[in-house]
């Protein structure tokens, strides 16, 4: 047995499998909130960065939000295979690239999806096992309504369309792996880090177990 071999282990440098996490809900239920800290509090994640036909809104940077392209575009993306998934959501056009995605994946990476039920369905079936997803709702109709003309982001008429789709986007829920109230964004947010941590020590995902296990078993007791 090699020196190397004594070394001390910890379940974060047992090598494992990326995991692509995706989290949807209606517009103004905290997905984006929740979505944009986790990327500061855990550096292991990319975010897919979809494009879309969607006017930017003022707040949003191209490139960091999402990548804003023209109706020609997205359809030249899909003819080419591109894209990963895509869905017409509200009305205009969203898509994950396919590229990026494909190669976090390949390399063990963890990658956080902010997609829709559609989308979500699309990735289930492509990445299938590396796949957790969760859906985020809100307390009630009416603090979602509230949350979305809080944002003032949004015109009224874009509001209306986001309030009337999201009895439908509600309805798939059972369509997710776990399901999250957020009626507090901090605890909705800590939800989130639990699933992750005990996803990422999930003993399918995790091919090192095998050689970890075996130097473990090896080792001599003294
Ligand atoms: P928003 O316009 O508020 O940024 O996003 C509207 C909806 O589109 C949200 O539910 C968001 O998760 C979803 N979305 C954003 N990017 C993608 C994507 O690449 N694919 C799919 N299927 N949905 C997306």
């Amino acid at each position: 047995m090699t020196p190397d071999s004594h070394q001390t282990k910890t379940d974060a440098t047992i090598a494992r499998r990326g995991l692509s996490l995706v989290i949807s809900s209606p517009s103004g239920a905290g997905k984006s909130t929740i979505a944009h800290a986790l990327m500061d509090a855990d550096r292991s994640f990319q975010l897919s960065i979809s494009v879309t036909t969607r006017k930017r809104r003022g707040s949003e940077v191209d490139g960091v939000h999402y990548r804003f392209i023209d109706k020609e575009e997205f359809m030249r993306l899909r003819e080419k295979d591109d894209l990963l998934e895509w869905a017409e959501v509200h009305g205009n056009f969203y898509g994950t690239p396919r590229a990026p995605a494909e190669r976090a994946m390949r390399n063990g990476h963890d990658m956080l999806f902010d997609i829709d039920y559609q989308g979500a369905l699309q990735l289930q079936e492509k990445a299938g096992d590396d796949v957790v997803s969760i859906f985020i709702l809100p307390p009630s109709m009416a603090e979602l309504k509230s949350r979305l003309l809080r944002r003032a982001e949004d015109s009224s008429e874009t509001i209306a369309i986001r309030l009337a789709n999201s009895r439908v986007e509600i309805d798939r829920w059972r369509d997710y792996d776990y399901v999250i109230v957020n009626d507090d964004l901090n605890q909705a947010f800590e939800a989130v880090r639990a699933i992750i941590a005990a996803e990422r020590l999930k003993r399918e995902r995790r091919p090192g177990l095998e050689v970890f296990t075996k130097a473990l078993l090896e080792e001599p007791i003294e």
